[in-house]
């Protein structure tokens, strides 16, 4: 590598998979901007792209294998991997392993841990985290077009007069794609209409919202659908064409969701709301329907995605500039899963292993001596078969299953119990980590070079633009070398990621003659120079079309048997479990805006952890009233599979009867929080995907005899509480604790938690035994080492004040004795992030509204900067923008509790 380079990559976040700059200087990483010439993002990143250059660190890797406990090397870790994976195999079967995989690996690791297993072992038990996000937009694809295919692209959303998106915050979740449905050259912008439960900050710039009842999407487009007929909007002769099945899933829709009154009493909407939708969506040729994993993470996704397709193969509207359904995946390398065959229903290049032809074109390319003829196990039932024994030893790359699967707390207890537990990854310690027998350090994002494909098809090459440090290597070198110490060397013969992407590419064109959409053979002869410099570019990319395919199935032909697409008759289906008595709420999970999935990674970001620093529980001020809960209070979150505890927010966002809990911490960043040991291990019938939306819950209140929030520079020694959660500042951890029996010295417990000063004149306490309050600082000459504030009621204390003294060297004389105070002489509180950007708080920006300075989003950018860099709080500014001109509460954009935000508790 050179000293200095500026590298083009592709960003490890969501699915949209914006490009990026990293740039080297002397060596070291100095700056990662958006590509400008990148077609995902033309240079565009959201708050947690802008932040990725915070999250490269050294802290905490794996940088050497560790065997049964102790540091290892490669040959011993390599040996005792191939040597207990054949010897499982030899006495239980092929099927008696499996491989639980990541859309975080490049599709050159997929490709190649895919060939092992479904070639070589001779199973299908690979399967992917991918399953958790969108298995059912995979199926929904499958059942209607013969293929997973997205038909079209981004440049969509710019062209279309109407944007619905289902089941999707792509304001937080997918921010530069949200961003670009506003831009575009056109007369003017597209009516937009958002579907989802909640009221989320996409609403805030939506001209429809629909919160429908959880689960019962799939009414709302059958209803659809018959609309179409009924006001002759359904184009006769691309159906006549172009498909089949139409009958009989116009028969059901017009069954199951007859007008605009019954879809509005089966969704509990107002009927001119459901009137409004279907106006638009009959009267605009130019629709486009983005959904996400509102939809797909449900036990009938699968039909609601074949629901929303089918409104638009009715219509004709597929495939063409400005139409369209568009999945949006969330993980950066998703697509790239699918195309290898990372699920386990699916063989590589888009082929499928019930078909004897497709298995025997896989098994002659590959020379494989066994194929599986049958779909391996999903991910809900992988770790099922652990737990009972079935699979004896399971590979786990690049992926975190005791925090993100659903009833995680049965994961744990399967791995537990599990002969052989193998992991490869970047951190040494995970939840799932703790687990492992054999750890494989594996080489991290910036440090990894392969290819990754976005939601619109897009291939793009990430560069790697750091050394890997200690002994770490890409995962496509980590299992090729295993492949080659189980004896099939000649087949796994790589060198490098360039030598797989060229197999997988002429894998994609043999034995295909147009019968397989996927088909990048035009790249199986890329040398090494031109994979190198290969510029982003969609799938197809054949012979006859060397750049690329923008579009798919506008001709009207389709991958199925017969060529034409199928209607799927849709019977709406009630999730699983249904809400009773002990358990009348509805527990919907996921994302924060600024966090990423376990915290592996955006949890090392100061600038991130600011937005949401603890985990809170969202719920309408009915169901607090009714669970005697208020804004601040500590609560589990309880289901029949488990619980987690958090913040309890107030919110008339939330639809009454339900609550929401982002899924990302984890038992390194507190005590118990993580959402999916609450979660229902449901799963779709078709697509296997978890139905992570809709679990029975209730709340129960949390009481403990005091509460403290703690800011150290270093890492706190140990958690003496039964209730705490931390997060990163600037220079410094945070934390909030919690406990039920009073320490009998607060003084030596804030000392267990800070450290013990080096002299006694650097610990300074306040202590007001009557009043139970307690606070201490411990400093090290005027530098500021650590501060705790102990009292019976959360502790009313400035937390982004406190947290922001860690950043200076030392502290001025009027700070320190203002320090115990726990707040700023007034003026200086910014409240809770909004802005991460430009660490722009929520008094800042109500206080310049209030003062009539701001009067729109625009105003509050000159004003204060926020939102002028990646734009990812604009929906939050023009929430609260519109709120507090209202005078009304402030809602999701507040935050989400006491960390990092000035909700009620200061
Ligand atoms: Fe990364 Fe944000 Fe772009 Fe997603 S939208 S790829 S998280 S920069």
């Amino acid at each position: 590598m050179k000293l200095n380079e500026d590298v083009r990559t592709a960003c490890p976040y969501c699915g949209v998979g914006c490009g990026l700059i990293a740039t080297r200087r002397l060596g070291k990483p100095k700056s990662i901007t958006g590509d400008p010439d990148h077609p995902a993002n033309s240079g565009r990143l959201c708050s947690k792209g802008s932040a990725l250059i915070e999250t490269l660190d050294l802290e905490g890797r794996l940088l050497r294998p560790v065997v049964n406990g102790m540091d290892s090397d490669w040959e011993t870790a390599l040996s005792d991997v191939a040597r207990r994976l054949s010897r499982t195999i030899s006495e239980h079967g092929p099927d008696s392993v499996a491989f639980y995989v990541s859309g975080q690996l490049l599709t050159e690791d997929y490709y190649v841990a895919n060939k092992l297993m479904k070639g070589f072992i001779g199973s299908a038990n690979i399967d992917t985290n991918s399953r958790l996000c969108m298995a059912s937009s995979v199926a929904g694809h499958q059942r209607a077009f013969g293929e997973d295919i997205v038909p079209g692209n981004y440049e969509d959303l710019e062209l279309a007069d109407l944007v619905v998106l289902v089941g999707s915050n792509a304001a937080w979740c997918h921010p530069v794609l949200y961003q670009r449905m506003f831009s575009g050259e056109r007369p003017r912008q597209p009516k937009v209409v958002v579907i989802d439960p909640r009221r989320t900050a996409t609403c805030d710039g939506a001209d429809l919202h629909l919160p429908l009842k959880p689960g019962s999407e799939a009414v709302l487009f059958n209803g659809l659908l018959a609309e179409l007929e009924r006001r002759g909007k359904i184009d006769r002769a691309f159906v006549a064409r172009s498909t089949e099945g139409f009958e009989a899933a116009m028969a059901e829709a017009r069954s199951s969701a007859p007008d605009a009154a019954a879809v509005a009493r089966a969704c509990e909407l107002e009927e001119s709301d459901v009137a409004r939708f279907f106006d638009w969506f009959v009267e605009t040729e130019k629709s486009v329907t983005l959904y996400s994993q509102g939809v797909n993470q449900s036990s009938s996704g699968t039909d609601k995605v074949n629901a929303i397709i089918n409104c638009h193969l009715a219509t004709a509207r597929i495939g063409r500039p400005g139409m369209g359904p568009l999945s949006l995946t969330g993980q950066p390398n998703a697509m790239g899963g699918r195309e290898v065959g990372g699920l386990a229903t699916q063989l590589a290049a888009h082929m499928r292993i019930e078909d004897a032809g497709h298995r025997d074109i896989v098994r002659r390319f590959w020379q494989a001596p066994k194929m599986p003829e049958k779909p391996g196990l999903k991910a809900v039932d992988m770790f099922q078969a652990i737990a009972e024994g079935r699979v004896r030893a399971v590979w786990i790359m690049a992926t975190n299953p005791v925090v993100s699967l659903p009833d995680a707390e049965r994961v744990r207890e399967a791995l537990r119990a599990c002969d052989l537990v193998i992991v490869s990854d970047c951190m040494r310690h995970t939840d799932t980590t703790e687990f492992a027998d054999i750890l494989l350090p594996a080489a991290a994002w910036g440090e990894k070079d392969g290819t990754v494909t976005n939601s619109e098809r897009r291939i793009s090459r990430q560069r790697a633009f750091l050394p890997p440090p200690g002994e770490a290597k890409p995962d496509w070198w980590i299992v090729s070398e295993v492949a080659r110490q189980m004896g099939f060397g000649e087949a796994f013969p790589y060198q490098s990621p360039a030598e797989v992407f060229r197999e997988h590419a002429a894998l994609s064109g043999f034995g295909n003659d147009g019968t397989r959409a996927f088909d990048i053979s035009g790249l199986a002869g890329i040398d090494d120079k031109a994979y190198e410099n290969l510029t982003p570019l969609q799938w197809p990319v054949t012979a006859e079309r060397p750049g690329g395919t923008a579009r798919l199935l506008g001709d009207g032909r389709f991958f199925t048997g017969t060529g034409k697409a199928r209607f799927i008759a849709v019977v709406p289906r009630a999730p699983k479990h249904a809400p009773d008595a002990d358990y009348p709420l509805v527990l919907n999970t996921g994302r924060s805006r600024d966090h990423w999935h376990t915290l592996t990674r955006t949890g090392k970001s100061p600038r991130l952890s600011a937005h949401a620093a603890e985990p809170v529980a969202e719920v309408h001020p009915k169901d607090a009233a009714a669970f005697h809960v208020k804004d601040g209070d500590l609560a589990n979150v309880v289901t029949k599979w488990g619980e987690a505890a958090a913040r309890i927010r107030v919110t008339s966002d939330q639809r009454p009867g339900s609550v929401f809990v982002p899924m990302h911490w984890n038992d390194q960043f507190a005590s118990h929080a993580r959402a999916n040991a609450a979660v229902n291990p449901v799963t779709d019938p078709v697509s296997g995907q978890p139905e992570s939306k809709h679990t029975p819950a209730r709340i129960t209140p949390l009481h403990y005899a005091w509460h403290a929030f703690a800011v150290s520079r270093a890492a706190f020694a140990g958690f003496n509480a039964d209730h705490w959660v931390q997060a990163r500042g600037d220079n410094c951890w945070r934390c909030e604790l919690s406990g039920a029996e009073l320490p009998s010295d607060w003084n030596a417990w804030a000392q267990g938690l800070i450290g013990p000063p080096v002299h006694a004149e650097d610990w300074v306490a306040f202590q007001n035994t009557a009043a139970r309050v307690f606070r201490f600082a411990r400093f090290t000459g005027s530098r500021l080492d650590g501060c705790v504030f102990i009292s019976v009621g959360i502790p009313a204390v400035s937390r982004a004040w406190l947290a922001s003294l860690f950043a200076k060297p030392r502290l001025s004389p009027s700070e320190r004795v203002q320090l115990l105070s726990g707040n700023p002489a007034t003026g200086q509180d910014s409240g809770g992030i909004v802005c991460s950007c430009f660490a722009v708080g929520l008094r800042q920006i109500t206080d310049a509204i209030s003062a009539g300075s701001a009067r729109s989003v625009d105003d509050i950018g000159k004003l204060l900067r926020a939102g002028t860099s990646c734009g990812s709080c604009k929906p939050e500014l023009n929430g609260i923008l519109q709120r507090t001109l209202a005078d009304k509460e402030p809602s999701h954009e507040a935050g989400p509790g006491p960390l990092g935000t000035a909700v009620a508790i200061g």
